[in-house]
């Protein structure tokens, strides 16, 4: 494994302060350019989840585990894993914990 540095999904505008995903190329408000760093987000609610029984080469070591979209207060919806207590566990707006791992993937735990 390389030793690049994991970035938050999401950053800041550095003009009016918006927080936009990692992908935007200007400000959605404003139209700036400029962004800062923003620490990747710690909480959110399930906007919607999937169950994945066969999981594709890579994911073997947790199955099943769940893809889980997340709503952030900042208004955008992020993609995170969910590997414990997975069947069942979650409702749609069910509070949830995020974590970003070392490879830059966010889990998601039930609070
Ligand atoms: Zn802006």
């Amino acid at each position: 494994m390389n030793e690049q540095t994991v970035t938050s999904p999401i950053k800041k505008c550095q003009q009016c302060g918006r927080m936009l995903p990692q992908a935007a190329l200007s400000c959605f408000s404003c139209g700036a350019y400029e962004f800062e760093a923003a620490e990747p987000p710690d909480s959110g609610k399930v906007y919607s989840y999937t169950t994945i029984r066969v999981p594709p080469e890579g994911f073997n070591d947790n199955q099943p585990y769940n893809v889980v979209v997340v709503e952030i207060a900042e208004g955008m919806r992020l993609l995170a894993i969910q590997t414990e207590d997975v069947e069942g566990s979650l409702e749609i707006n069910d509070s949830v914990g995020l974590e970003m791992g070392a490879t830059g993937l966010l889990t998601a735990k039930k609070r």
